[in-house]
């Protein structure tokens, strides 16, 4: 089966066709400043092809990538018929979507009526489904979220501690996000150590510009660090991740901020970025940290912290370990980061090998812990889009 999987943005949408046989990508494409002029960028067969047709809405978006795809010159299939389905991703699935499942009218309003908890993505992901509906009416549609990998989470671990009632009536709770990949790496961890999923706990720590750590019990999500928003767990790039509460009343009164302004500075000014004052990127950290930078030292020092304590947090929440997984930007290439969050876990049986953490192949799936280490500790390269791909024909079929 060949899936074409879409992932839309406000005026932008990333799309990969894969080939499932092989699970091989045949091409993949950005399209950019859809609204504005418009901009596609194709990859096949290592070769790359851009087009510069106007892109009035994401229909016109939709109908370049065919072209592409289908191009006698560029593209890898010769008809649309050939892309058997589309797996779309999609930020918020509230507390409808536990699963990935089939695009319905239904579906679309339940997914509208997501569209307050996160209104920055479900509206685009919503006009690329529909955009796809349009062009492909007879092609089946797959809606895979964010946030369903973790709506497996008990009570206990995903309500706050405020009144009830606002549960009720705005569905505040923790949601979670990063969910496709979680799901995917747990799956990759158990085949890596040749067992059972249902019979291994593992902590996936997916740390990127975003950064979230998940608690996998079982192949279920027992608890997350993201929550209502992707803004709390650990520091990241730009956002502040945990804070006291407290802290935005506070610093509204104290700085005369409104809403946008307090949301601007705990998403887009914030985190390692905000502490270091030099960059949100991990290499830019490390470099400044080495010429003896203190500030960015201290991002540096406080990420490793924050992830290392949730690690803790979910061992305990689990009862045990039994592997750690690294995935994402900078899990998948920042040595010293890795290094610290593992180092002094021995008392939970993880060992990390410096010289394997240090020499790893990049882009493979490699295990880094010491062969006498109880838990493993594995660095295994995300792969959001083949997840999608592989739920949709999973109920394509
Ligand atoms: P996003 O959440 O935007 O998808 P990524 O998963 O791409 O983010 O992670 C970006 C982070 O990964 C940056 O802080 C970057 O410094 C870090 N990183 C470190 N080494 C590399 C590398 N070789 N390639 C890409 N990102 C890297």
């Amino acid at each position: 089966m060949k899936v074409l999987v879409i992932n839309a943005g406000s005026s932008s949408l990333k799309y990969q066709f894969i080939d499932l046989e092989t699970e091989a990508v045949l091409a993949k494409g950005l399209c950019e400043r859809i609204g504005i002029d418009g901009k596609l960028t194709q990859k096949a067969n290592g070769v790359e092809f851009v087009c510069n047709d106007p892109m009035k809405d994401h229909s016109d978006a939709i109908k370049l990538v065919i072209d592409a795809l289908t191009s006698k010159e560029h593209g890898v299939i010769s008809s649309m018929d050939e892309i058997d389905a589309v797996g779309h991703r999609v930020v918020h699935g509230g507390e409808y979507f536990a699963s990935s499942v089939i695009i319905t009218e239904e579906v679309k309003d339940a997914i509208r009526k997501c569209m307050d908890l996160a209104p920055l993505h479900n509206g685009p992901n919503l006009i690329g489904i529909e955009a796809c509906e349009k062009i492909m009416p007879n092609t089946p549609q797959v809606g895979v979220f964010d946030t369903a990998f973790h709506q497996s989470m008990p009570e206990k671990a995903y309500m706050y501690a405020l009144p009830y009632d606002l549960y009720e009536k705005y569905k505040i709770r923790r949601y979670g996000f990063h969910g496709t990949s979680h799901k995917y790496v747990s799956q990759r961890a158990a085949k890596m150590l040749g067992k059972d999923l249902k019979d291994l706990k593992i902590i996936t720590c997916h740390l990127g510009n975003g950064s979230s750590i998940a608690a996998v019990d079982g192949g279920k999500s027992v608890d997350t660090s993201m929550g209502f928003t992707p803004l709390p767990g650990v520091c990241m790039g730009t956002r502040c991740g945990d804070i006291d509460p407290a802290i935005v009343t506070f610093l509204m009164e104290k700085e005369g901020l409104d809403i946008a302004g307090i949301n601007a500075l705990m998403n887009k000014e914030s985190g390692v970025y905000g502490v270091s004052g030099v960059s949100s990127d991990f290499r830019d950290l490390e470099a400044a940290s080495a010429e003896g930078n203190e500030r960015a030292q201290i991002a540096w020092d406080k990420f490793i912290y924050d992830v290392k304590k949730y690690v803790g947090s979910y061992v305990a929440v689990m009862g045990g370990v039994d592997a750690i997984v690294f995935t994402a930007g900078i899990g998948e290439n920042t040595i010293g980061i890795r290094q610290g969050v593992a180092e002094g876990l021995e008392f939970c049986g993880v060992k990390i090998d410096a010289e394997k953490n240090k020499n790893m192949p990049r882009g493979e799936e490699t295990v880094i812990s010491t062969d006498d280490s109880k838990a493993k500790i594995l660095v295994i390269p995300t792969n959001e889009e083949l997840m999608i791909a592989l739920d949709t024909q999973e109920l394509v079929k």
